[in-house]
């Protein structure tokens, strides 16, 4: 059973022709009722009909390059707009990435310039002193933008600042930095 029809309407002045297609319902496969679990009903791209209709239109190859021109000419528009837009907006988005990679930074621990120490040892007194000055627990340590000291502490100075790419996203990899971490 093939419910395809193909019905011409016209040809406007580009020579672009217009059919209406009468073709089985891609959802429910020309039943018009749809069963999904437990549920059942009636299509709801159909309404039930089985079939859906559209109109198709059949551009000649000189009016698809006239559109396909139109496209990559709008495509060229925005792209030209949004390199507009990063220059004149340039210190506002050094701003915002330097505002991103410090954020980041702050997640491991580390200072706005992407230093931060490693604390190792007897950490558990110093606890609450490393987390007010910004410290966090990372790979298995405390790691805190400035030096806390303590009986038993060794500090190993940690950078980040290899760890940042082109566009603040942040490139780890896990054994230096454990390594650096751990000393
Ligand atoms: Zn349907």
């Amino acid at each position: 059973m093939s419910s395809y029809k193909k019905i011409y309407i016209k040809t406007d002045r580009n020579g672009t022709k217009y059919f209406n297609v009468t073709d089985v319902c891609p959802r429910c496969g020309g039943r018009g009722d749809y069963i999904q679990g437990i549920n059942y009903g009636v299509c709801f791209l159909c309404y039930g009909k089985g079939t859906r209709e559209y109109t198709l239109k059949e551009y000649t190859p000189e009016y698809e390059a006239k559109l396909e021109a139109r496209r990559k000419a709008r495509k060229d528009k925005r792209n030209a707009e949004a390199a507009k837009y990063a220059e004149e907006h340039a210190d506002e988005i050094v701003k915002v990435n330097r505002e991103i990679v410090e954020r980041r930074y702050a997640e491991f621990g580390c200072g706005k310039d992407g230093i931060g120490y490693a604390l190792i040892g007897k950490t558990y007194p110093i606890k609450e002193q490393i987390k007010k000055n910004g410290g966090r627990w990372v790979f298995g340590a405390w790691v805190c933008p400035v030096v806390i000291e303590g009986d038993g502490i060794e500090a190993h100075e940690i950078s980040l600042k290899g760890h940042i790419g082109a566009g603040s996203q942040m490139w780890l990899d896990d054994f230096d930095l454990y390594a650096a971490i751990h000393g």
